[in-house]
C-alpha cells in the first residue's frame, strides 16, 4: 500500500450506522482502492480537483468500497458488494486494492450474518461494485449470501456480456453470471419497486444500466446514488468521472437528482468516499448545490 496515499485520506473503517425512519442504516466499507485522479475527474483540470480530493505522487486517490445494509424489521437488504477476493495479484496491484479482504468479518461485526441478507442490488456490475456477490470454491463459484435474492438491470448485463474493449476490464463475470445460472439473480426492466419504500431507479451515463436505490420511511429519504456522485467531491453537475460511457447523461441525470434531493432534502449515500459515508444537499439563490453540514 502506498504509505502517502494511505496517510492523506486514515484509515477508513466504519461502520457508520443511523436510522431512516423505520430503517436502519449501517454503512459497511470493503476498505479501499485507489483510482487515477485524471480517471477520476474526468475533464477537470487537477489544478481545480486537488484542492479538495488529496492523491499521491503517482496522481491516485485512495477511495473508499461503501456499501450500504438497510434493516427493517425481519428484512435485510444489502446494496453493493465491493471488490471482493477473487482478483489476482495483477489486478490487486494494478487498483492498489487493501489486502485486508475481510468484508465478510467486517459485516458481521456490524451484527449482519451472510445468511441473513434478504435482498442484494447491484447498482451496476463493475468489478468493485459486485465482488462479494459470489465465492470461489474451487473452481466453482457460489453465492457469498446464499438467501438472497440478487437485482441488476437487464441493460447492464447485456453491456457486461457485450466485453466491449473500451470497458472490458471492469466486469468480471465470476461476480455474476453463476447467479444468473442459478436463477438467483434477477434482471429488472427499468425502474422498480423491490419492497415497500424501497425502489431501483435507473440512471444511465457511468454505464448504461446502472440505477440508484430510493429508501423512504416516515417521510424521509435516503438514495445510494453510486457512480452518479461517487464521492462528496463530485457535487458539480458537470465534475463526471472519465470511466462514464455517456457524460452528457451523467450531467442531466445528475441535475435531476440533484434538484430532487434539494427539494425534498434526501440522504445521499456515497460509494466511493473514503472521508463521509453520507451528507445532504442544498442549494443557494442562485442555484449552485452545496453541502449542508449536519
Ligand atoms: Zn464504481
Amino acid at each position: 500500500m502506498n504509505a502517502e496515499s494511505n496517510a492523506a485520506v486514515g484509515e477508513w473503517t466504519g461502520p457508520f450506522r443511523r436510522a431512516l425512519g423505520d430503517w436502519e442504516l449501517t454503512v459497511v466499507t470493503d476498505r479501499t482502492y485507489t483510482l487515477d485522479g485524471g480517471a477520476f475527474f474526468g475533464v477537470v483540470p487537477k489544478t481545480l480537483w486537488h484542492r479538495d480530493a488529496p492523491c499521491d505522487e503517482r496522481n491516485l486517490i485512495r477511495c473508499g468500497l461503501n456499501s450500504l445494509v438497510a434493516r427493517r424489521d425481519r428484512q435485510t437488504v444489502l446494496i453493493e458488494t465491493g471488490c471482493g477476493d477473487k482478483l489476482d495479484d495483477k489486478q490487486m496491484r494494478n487498483w492498489n486494492v487493501d489486502p485486508r479482504r475481510d468484508y465478510l468479518e467486517r459485516l458481521a461485526a456490524a451484527g449482519i450474518a451472510p445468511d441473513q441478507v434478504d435482498v442484494v442490488i447491484n447498482t451496476h456490475l463493475h468489478y468493485d461494485h459486485c465482488g462479494w456477490n459470489t465465492l470461489r470454491r474451487g473452481d466453482r463459484f457460489v453465492a457469498g449470501f446464499p438467501r438472497a435474492r440478487y437485482y441488476v438491470q437487464r441493460t447492464e448485463w447485456e453491456h457486461a456480456r457485450r466485453q466491449h474493449e473500451r470497458d472490458r476490464m471492469s466486469y468480471l463475470s465470476p461476480n455474476y453470471d453463476p447467479l444468473i445460472e442459478s436463477g438467483q439473480m434477477t434482471l429488472l426492466e427499468g425502474d422498480r419497486e423491490l419492497l415497500p419504500g424501497l425502489e431501483v431507479r435507473v440512471l444511465p451515463g457511468h454505464t448504461p444500466g446502472m440505477q440508484a436505490v430510493v429508501i423512504h420511511s416516515a417521510r424521509q429519504t435516503a438514495c445510494y446514488i453510486s457512480d452518479l456522485l461517487p464521492t462528496h467531491w463530485h457535487l458539480k453537475p458537470t465534475w463526471v468521472m472519465g470511466f462514464d460511457l455517456d457524460p452528457l447523461a451523467t450531467i442531466d441525470n445528475k441535475h435531476r437528482v440533484l434538484a430532487q434531493a434539494a427539494r425534498e432534502d434526501w440522504l445521499l449515500v456515497f460509494t466511493h468516499d473514503p472521508e463521509r459515508p453520507w451528507s445532504r444537499v442544498e442549494r443557494d439563490g442562485e442555484g449552485r448545490y452545496a453541502w449542508r453540514s449536519e
